[in-house]
């Protein structure tokens, strides 16, 4: 079972082929321009992978995943200009003539991450990630969930105290939610310089790291996952990793009794393929297509 998989980002994408980490061609970089030129680009790098029985698409959204909408499996609303209503899955499928599935970058990085990385072995998790936007992929008895969209927890609204954090939020929809409060354009537009520039010390992690970890006790309350996976250049810093597990404890304030937000242990985790996540998540929703 060949598969290609596509990582459908904002900014750039990954198509490669395989049946998994051990198996996977070098990873194809396309820049994300204006859809008609980057999906042709799209379908010649599919073509110079040689022959594959199906196809995974795990892309920035928000997606139309419902089968039934006369407007087909798509980006709706998305601001990227140019790419509102752009078709994902039937360009692909009529070329290649193999099943093309559908799911947001954040559902196919978990999914990858379930199979293969830091939540191998789980039936329900959670993946989030905060870089440039905050996106939660979130695994329930073994499926990404769906439902009337998909989830977008990363516009949940959190408690902010204007005292200590007089920032208004950066979201155009929502001003102070998460995703305006927490992502790398929200701290950079706090602190007037970019993330990545910061110090390990820097009073904005601690801060950073009670939002996300709002969002953590928030998922542990709604679906109970057994491990959350903490991704995105934001995520990924140490700082940020261990303020989210202990805001995520104060928060819960003891309500949710396990052993796994006890003592030394970690609820909140980093990811395991790297920057594989994504690609490869694309690669499981593709087999999906033909399990069973
Ligand atoms: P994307 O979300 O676009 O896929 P990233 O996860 O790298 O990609 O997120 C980019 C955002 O994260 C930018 O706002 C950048 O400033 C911030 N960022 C990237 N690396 C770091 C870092 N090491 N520490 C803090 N912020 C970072
Ligand atoms: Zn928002």
């Amino acid at each position: 079972m060949r598969i290609a998989g596509i990582e459908l980002g904002g900014t750039k994408i990954v198509v490669a082929a395989g049946s998994g980490p051990d198996d996977l061609t070098p990873g194809i970089r396309i820049p994300t321009r204006d859809p008609a030129s980057t999906m042709a680009a799209v379908i010649d790098a599919l073509a110079g992978l040689g022959p594959f029985d199906a196809i995974g698409v795990a892309s920035f959204g928000p997606l139309c995943l419902d089968p039934t909408d006369p407007g087909g499996l798509r980006i709706t609303n998305t601001p990227k200009p140019g790419w509102t209503d752009t078709p994902l899955v039937t360009p692909l499928a009529e070329r290649f003539g193999v099943p093309v599935v559908l799911d947001t970058d954040v559902n196919g990085a978990a999914l990858g991450e379930g199979r293969w990385g830091a939540a191998k072995g789980l039936r329900d998790y959670a993946y989030i990630t905060v870089g440039t936007g905050i996106g939660v992929g979130l695994v329930v008895n073994g499926a990404p969930v769906h439902g009337l969209l998909h989830p977008e927890a990363g516009h949940l609204l959190v408690r902010r105290d204007a005292q200590r954090d007089p920032f208004k939020g950066h979201c155009p929809f929502h001003g102070d939610c998460l995703e305006g409060l927490a992502s790398g354009p929200a701290i950079a537009a706090r602190v007037g310089q970019p993330a990545e520039t910061l110090g390990e010390d820097h009073p904005v992690w601690e801060l950073v790291g009670d939002y996300i970890g709002q969002l953590c006790a928030s998922l542990l309350l709604v679906t109970s996952p057994r491990r959350i996976i903490l991704g995105g250049g934001v995520g990924q810093r140490p700082q940020v990793r261990a303020s989210a597990e202990a805001a995520m404890r104060r928060h819960l304030a003891g309500y949710v009794r396990s052993p796994a937000l006890e003592g030394d242990a970690q609820m909140i985790v980093p990811p395991g393929l790297d920057s594989l996540s994504g690609v490869l998540g694309a690669i499981v929703l593709g087999a999906g297509a033909l399990a069973g």
